[in-house]
């Protein structure tokens, strides 16, 4: 079996788990989605939804946050963690939004690693679930699963993303890498896989009964 046909077959494998594959930080607003994001490196998606409802609630423009007062955004996003660089870099990226980029979210990787904070994996969520396009999102979940069931090697994000877009179909790539997060979540974990009631057919260790903690 080659890597492409190993990487469809776990695509047809996750789409029939999970058919509905959507992103589960909540957002209205293309560039909410963008600070939902910021807000979620180490933190929950859970979480950052609990914080977002007020965080929207308060600025409701891109205009809002870009006259934000950073301390009144601190307060709001601390229970996110590293909340003083993460309020900063949205204040800052919504004006770069509004200075740079007519208010648009731009649609491409490149431009949108320029806004200050978003780095690869994020600019791929947005150009995916924004934009419709494909885009390779490579979370924790995706690195761990991936190198697991042998479709990539390594563990820089940039790597396994640029292994990816080798062998995944580009109209799956988006939905693949959402529907990764939910199969991490709740089958191939980081701490013991449920490798024994796996239906991921192309890993090996699909049988392999599951570790007692
Ligand atoms: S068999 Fe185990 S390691 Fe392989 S994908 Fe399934 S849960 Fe993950």
């Amino acid at each position: 079996m080659t890597k492409k046909q190993r990487a469809l077959a776990a695509v047809e494998t996750l789409k029939a788990r999970y058919p509905d594959a959507i992103c589960s930080l909540q957002y209205e607003r293309p560039y909410e989605l963008l600070i939902s994001t910021r807000l979620s490196a180490q933190c929950t998606d859970a979480r950052v939804n609990i914080v977002t409802k007020d965080l929207f609630a308060k600025y409701r423009s891109l205009e809002d946050f870009a006259n934000a007062e950073l301390a009144e955004v601190e307060e709001i996003v601390r229970p996110c963690g590293f909340y003083k660089v993460k309020s900063k870099d949205i204040i800052d990226m919504c004006r770069m939004l509004l200075d740079v980029y007519g208010g648009v979210l731009p649609d491409t990787v490149e431009e949108l690693t320029r806004l200050p904070g978003i780095g690869r994996k994020t600019a791929n969520l947005i150009v995916g679930d924004i934009y419709g396009k494909p885009a390779v999102v490579t979370d924790t979940h995706c690195i761990r699963i991936c190198g697991r069931i042998g479709l990539t090697e390594g563990k820089d994000p940039k790597k396994v993303e640029m292994q990816l877009w080798e062998i995944l179909p580009p109209e799956e790539s988006s939905d693949f890498c959402h529907r990764l997060v939910l199969f991490g979540r709740d089958v191939c974990k980081a701490r013991s896989p449920e490798c024994e009631a796996c239906p991921m057919q192309v890993c090996k260790k699909v049988g392999v009964p599951v570790k007692k903690k």
